[in-house]
């Protein structure tokens, strides 16, 4: 018999899993305690389960949970591991230790259909969805001591092409009874599927992001093809539209090119387009794709960026580069993968 995977199941499927047995919603707790808060393999041979329960899981369920087959460190402290699922998926993780907070990356896709022109995961193609359990699995297989306390959403994949798992771990991330994450720590990247992007923000309390490129329609869809059937106008409409909740955010993530859009006509336009919507710009350096000729936007330009979005009265951050030298920064996921 095939056993069940626990990791992607909410402590209410767990009882329902368990309660054929004449085990308790306790019980279920017990276990998603065990699962989500400390990273238990086999509840077998746990201790803090009754021999009973253990009996009966032992027959019936297995917890999901595997670890990374492999992973490698840069000189920042950024440190990159990668998973394989039994059926050969591959797909990435980024550990992000800070001075007051431990971020991971988590990949929802191994791969990705979008094609953005600036990210390695387009190069490697879509080798299919990732389950709640396997990005659930993410934050808590990493084999370190390390408090996890944010989580973003910006590995290989597009959330929003696999809404339902994304919600689901969002639920389990978040939820007192699972990884117990604070919803306003836990951001999604998007490039805007519209009609999972209105799905998203009513189902969820979650941070969400846009992946912006360009203030243009015409300039962002000749590097992001979504914006064709998915203009980021519709998206930041959808933002603005939105009330935002105490502490929830919605951001755009701006790439910055040198001499492509970095320009004082990108700045302006991106400024009419922002402005008094409440929706914060996170700057990011470019980190070129091989056979880009183009380089990041230097510092100081990014500085000035950001300065004359804030005396528009728009939040913005410029956000430094981590993991650069072991392809772990943003548009390099996927760049040491080889196909199976
Ligand atoms: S940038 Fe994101 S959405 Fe675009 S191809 Fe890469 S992983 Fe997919």
């Amino acid at each position: 018999m095939d056993k069940t995977s626990l990791c992607g199941f909410t402590v209410e499927e767990i009882f329902g899993i368990i309660q054929p047995g004449g085990f308790t919603r306790s019980h279920a707790l017990k276990i998603s305690h065990l699962i989500y808060k400390k990273g238990i393999r086999d509840l077998c041979s746990s201790s803090g389960l009754p021999r009973k329960l253990r009996d009966f899981l032992s027959q019936t369920s297995e917890t999901g949970l595997y670890p990374p087959v492999s992973s490698v460190s840069s000189s920042d402290g950024t440190t990159k591991y990668i998973f394989r699922t039994p059926d050969t998926r591959q797909f990435e993780t980024v550990l992000i230790p800070d001075k007051k907070r431990n971020t991971v990356c988590v990949s929802t896709q191994s791969g990705c259909r979008m094609g953005c022109s600036y990210c390695m995961t387009a190069r490697y193609g879509y080798h299919g969805d990732l389950s709640a359990g396997e990005i659930v699995n993410q934050v808590i297989s990493l084999n370190t001591e390390v408090n996890v306390t944010h989580v973003v959403f910006m590995g290989m994949g597009e959330p929003m092409d696999n809404l339902d798992n994304v919600l689901k771990a969002c639920e389990i991330l978040t939820s007192e009874w699972g990884v117990a994450i604070a919803r306003r720590n836990i951001t999604v990247s998007t490039v805007g599927i519209t009609d999972a992007v209105v799905e998203f923000i009513n189902r969820s309390d979650c941070n969400l992001t846009l992946s912006l490129y360009s203030p243009f329609p015409e300039e962002r869809e000749k590097v992001i093809p979504a914006e064709k059937a998915f203009p980021a106008r519709k998206t930041i409409a959808i933002m603005k539209d939105h009330p935002l909740q105490k502490k929830r955010r919605f951001s755009v993530a701006y790439i910055m090119i040198k001499g492509i859009n970095d320009t004082d006509r990108h700045l302006t336009e991106l400024i009419d387009l922002i402005k008094g919507s409440g929706i914060r710009v996170n700057l990011l350096p470019y980190h070129p794709v091989p056979g880009d000729n183009n380089i990041s936007s230097p510092d100081d330009r990014m500085m000035y960026f950001k300065h004359n979005l804030i005396i528009s009265g728009i939040s913005a951050s410029v956000r430094r580069s981590r993991g650069a030298d072991i392809n772990a920064a943003c548009g390099l996921l996927a760049a040491g993968l080889r196909k199976v």
